[in-house]
C-alpha cells in the first residue's frame, strides 16, 4: 500500500490539501463539494466570505434561506444550505465551537457526525481529516475506481470496508491519510479517467490489472 503511495507522490508531489483559510472553511467546503466541481465550490466560498458567513458567530445565526443565494453555483444548493445549518447546529448544541468538537475522541465524534442530518461518510471523514486533523481515511469514487482497476478490491466494496482496507494497511497517521487521498484524487481527476484512462501516463501502470489486461489485447 505504501509502494502505491510513493509512486503517486513521486509523480504528483505534495498536493497541499485541503485548500481553505480556516477549519470552518474546510468543513463548509467538504459539504459543498459533493457532486460538483471544485471551481464552483470556490465561487460559493468566496460569496460566503464576502457576506461574512464564514464567521462562526454569523453562520450560527443564519437560516438555510440566508445561505442559499450565496451557494447557488454548487448545485443542489437548497439541500446543501440545510446541511450546513444542520452541521452548525450540531456543533453549537454539542460543543459550542469547532475547536472543542475536534478535541473530542475520533471514535466518539465520527459516529456522532454520521448521525447528523445530511452528512454522509465521505463528508464526515473529509471534515475530520482535513479540518480536524484526525486519522480517518477518506473514500471517494476515484478511490473505488482506481483500486478496483488495480485489482486490489471488488468494484462494489462498501465505503466502510474500503476505509478499513486502507486503515488496516497503513500507519494511523493523519498527514499520511491527508496526502494519500489527495494523490488518489489527482490520479482520478487527471489520469485514471472514467471512460478513457490514460494508462500510458500512469505511475501505477506496471501494477495495474486493467492496464496489463488491455495492453495484452492490443
Ligand atoms: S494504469 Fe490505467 S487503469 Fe490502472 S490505475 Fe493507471 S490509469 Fe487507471
Amino acid at each position: 500500500m505504501l509502494d502505491i503511495y510513493e509512486k503517486l507522490f513521486d509523480h504528483f508531489g505534495a498536493r497541499h490539501w485541503w485548500p481553505g483559510d480556516t477549519s470552518l472553511e474546510v468543513c463548509i467546503g467538504a459539504i459543498l463539494t459533493q457532486s460538483v466541481a471544485w471551481k464552483n465550490v470556490e465561487k460559493a466560498i468566496s460569496n460566503l466570505k464576502q457576506q461574512n458567513l464564514l464567521d462562526w458567530e454569523n453562520l450560527k445565526r443564519a437560516s438555510a434561506e440566508d445561505i442559499e443565494p450565496y451557494i447557488i453555483p454548487t448545485r443542489f444548493y437548497k439541500m446543501k444550505a440545510k446541511k450546513i445549518v444542520s452541521f452548525v447546529r450540531f456543533v453549537e448544541e454539542n460543543y459550542g465551537s469547532l475547536e472543542k468538537m475536534f478535541s473530542e475522541d475520533l471514535e466518539v465524534l465520527r459516529p456522532a457526525l454520521l448521525k447528523v442530518w445530511g452528512l454522509g461518510p465521505e463528508t464526515v471523514d473529509s471534515i475530520l481529516l482535513y479540518a480536524g486533523e484526525k486519522p480517518t481515511f477518506v473514500i471517494d469514487a476515484y478511490t473505488k475506481r482506481i483500486f478496483s482497476r488495480l485489482g486490489a478490491i471488488d468494484a462494489d466494496i462498501s465505503y466502510e470496508d474500503l476505509r478499513s482496507y486502507f486503515q488496516d494497511a497503513l500507519p494511523k497517521e493523519a498527514p499520511l491519510y491527508n496526502e494519500y487521498h489527495a494523490l488518489i484524487d489527482g490520479l482520478g481527476h487527471h489520469i485514471c479517467l472514467n471512460k478513457k484512462p490514460r494508462c500510458m501516463d500512469c505511475p501505477l501502470n506496471e501494477l495495474c490489472n486493467f492496464n496489463n489486461t488491455n495492453s495484452k489485447k492490443e
